[in-house]
């Protein structure tokens, strides 16, 4: 018989659900509850690839919503009684977590001291993860951090140029994000490769709202471009990504912005938008660079040129590149950011094939290099489908 895991994605006003089948990663029911803490609170959710929507009392919150989500799934008896375990994306595991766990006292106080580091994360994600051992008492909860797969990075990667006793003492160093993602494109290249992932050198883009790059040496991440938060590295939606750090305290020194105001401007209002003026998304930015708006084109412009800083940073550091691989929204449907990307590459042997560049979008995963290149991938993501399979290593 069929065994699901419940994934469970707590945002800060948001919780995403999804019931993956653990076998193919298949995802029968999938859902989202929004504007949590608002008046719009909202839950949405597919079945069979039917949309059913329906509003949510106002102000509901996370403890609320779970319940509102667990008497949902009731309905779905034939799924929901095959529910074996619940898997619950964490975003930061510190350095306490290289690996998923099942989620006991010991854990709940280790996530509640990364908290810290992850404000607006780890404590709505403690907060998933007590309302749904309540909703869902008899199953095994597990924790799936996305800091998990960059714990192999070592200390001259993810040690930051600051003085030592700050990371002694309060554990700043480059942390890395995105880790389900990187780690599931990565397997899936391997796969495709036919190796061992353990064999192979890659380089992995996630291009979302949030966007990373990791570099991977023989199936280990050696280096990745997000940090101590998911601001560093590449140009993101609405994130800044790298910037000379004199600039929060210009800002703050100089031009009388508070450091929550910094904050805000650096993670919400700068990136694709901040550029462009027009919006953080980048089909948007597209067709308005194309109907010649040149803040738009520039802004892509400049996504694009740090991207390739980026690959050209990493191949550098991987070794022989066994392949790249582009995923997360961008990455998977944008044929135009892979191409103006890839074609400031072709010096370093990387190459695109135009017509499956332009054929690999909308969920198709598979090569995009033309025969003369190193193996160029566009691979769709499936973090649900890692999570699920991690928690299913707690079931007996
Ligand atoms: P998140 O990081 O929130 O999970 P996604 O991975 O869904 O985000 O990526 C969102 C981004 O993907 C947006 O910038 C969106 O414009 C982009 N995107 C989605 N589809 C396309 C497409 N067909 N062409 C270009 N960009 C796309």
């Amino acid at each position: 018989m069929d065994q699901y895991v419940l994934v469970l994605n707590c945002g800060s006003s948001s919780i995403k659900f999804a019931i993956i089948e653990a076998k193919t990663g298949r995802s029968p029911l999938h859902g989202l509850a929004e504007n949590l803490g608002t008046v719009s609170s909202k839950l949405g959710f597919s079945y069979q690839h039917k949309q059913h929507d329906g509003e949510l009392p106002v102000n509901t919150d996370h403890q609320q919503a779970l319940a509102v989500i667990a008497d949902t799934l009731k309905q779905f008896e034939h799924l929901s009684r095959r529910i074996v375990a619940v898997g619950h994306r964490v975003v930061h595991g510190g350095e306490y977590f290289t690996h998923s766990t099942l989620i006991d006292e010991q854990v709940i106080h280790a996530i509640e001291k990364t908290s810290l580091m992850a404000p607006l994360h780890n404590p709505v994600n403690l907060t998933g993860i007590n309302s749904a051992q309540n909703a869902f008492p008899h199953l095994p909860h597990i924790a799936v951090f996305d800091t998990a797969f960059f714990q192999t990075m070592p200390k001259h990667a993810y040690l930051y140029a600051l003085p030592y006793e700050l990371y002694q003492q309060h554990n700043i160093r480059r942390y890395g994000f995105h880790g389900t993602s990187h780690y599931y494109v990565a397997h899936e290249a391997a796969k495709a490769l036919k190796k061992a992932l353990g064999n192979c050198n890659l380089i992995t883009a996630h291009l979302g709202n949030g966007c990373s790059i990791a570099a991977i040496r023989q199936g280990k991440a050696i280096d990745t471009s997000l940090g101590f938060t998911p601001l560093e590295g590449l140009m993101m939606g609405t994130r800044c990504g790298d910037i000379d750090p004199s600039i929060p305290a210009y800002l703050i020194e100089q031009l009388g912005y508070s450091a929550s105001e910094v904050s805000e401007l650096l993670n919400k209002e700068s990136g694709l938008l901040g550029i462009s003026k027009l919006s953080n998304d980048c089909r948007t930015l597209e067709q308005q660079a194309k109907e010649g708006n040149l803040q738009a084109k520039l802004a892509l412009d400049m996504f694009i040129y740090r991207l390739v800083k980026y690959i050209g940073a990493y191949l550098a550091v991987v070794g022989t590149l066994d392949a790249l691989v582009f995923t997360g929204g961008i990455g998977e449907n944008s044929a135009y950011v892979r191409e103006s990307t890839i074609s400031q590459l072709q010096h370093l042997g990387l190459e695109l094939d135009a017509e499956k560049n332009l054929e690999m979008r909308f969920g198709q995963s598979g090569l995009i290099s033309h025969n003369s290149s190193k193996p160029i991938f566009a691979i769709a993501t499936n973090e649900e489908w890692v999570i699920a399979k991690d928690a299913m290593l707690y079931v007996h």
